[in-house]
């Protein structure tokens, strides 16, 4: 699904523009690609606004086709200006970020479900799966089976999406899903790989 973003704080002498492409899966997770149309240079502020439209599509998106479902009781309002605050949020705290790659792009990679809990409930997961992260980084093995964070067993696969050799500096995506009967936790992440010598 291609969506455009639009800005509507934008007159319409110009229109300096972001495309965004979104690729959802009905597990819960999605990525976003955003890209300059014009290559026009945007303020941070307007990045952030871009960032939180795109992401509040998705979400209201997900939520109406039943690829979402709420964890546990959320104070969000289901709607666009909901989900729009809610990303704000968690963008400005920096609890989820896009990365900006070589050729420009702003991606992110997220298991949406997870972030639409409470603010606990965000930090406990953001504890975990940055835990993870560190240890799939380290190893750099493009799959391997981790101790699961939140249940404790072996039982966590982990793809790294790296070819060949990884490049410093290049994003890339990781995901694993703990294969624990009833354990549900899972990832999807955009990361950089530059923690690696
Ligand atoms: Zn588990």
């Amino acid at each position: 699904m291609t969506t455009k973003s639009k800005d509507k704080k934008q007159n319409a002498q110009k229109e300096p523009d972001y495309s965004t492409q979104f690729m959802m899966c009905s597990s819960g997770t999605v990525g976003a690609d955003m890209r300059p149309r014009t290559g026009a240079k945007f303020s941070a502020e307007e990045m952030l606004g871009m960032q939180s439209d795109a992401l509040a599509q998705i979400t209201l998106v997900m939520e109406r086709k039943g690829y979402i479902r709420f964890i546990s009781p959320s104070e969000i309002e289901k709607t666009y200006g909901g989900f729009r605050q809610h990303w704000e949020r968690l963008l400005r705290e920096g609890r989820v970020k896009f990365i900006e790659t070589s050729a420009g792009r702003m991606t992110i990679d997220l298991w949406i479900e997870q972030y639409l809990q409470n603010k606990e409930e965000i930090d406990k997961y953001c504890r975990m799966k940055n835990k993870v992260l560190k240890e799939i980084m380290e190893r750099a093995d493009r799959s391997c089976t981790l101790v699961c964070p939140m249940c404790g067993e072996r039982q966590l696969d982990c793809i790294y999406n790296i070819f060949l050799k990884p490049v410093k500096g290049e994003v890339y995506n990781a995901n694993g899903v703990c294969r624990h009967h009833g354990c549900p936790f899972k990832f999807n992440e955009s990361v950089r790989h530059e923690d690696i010598q």
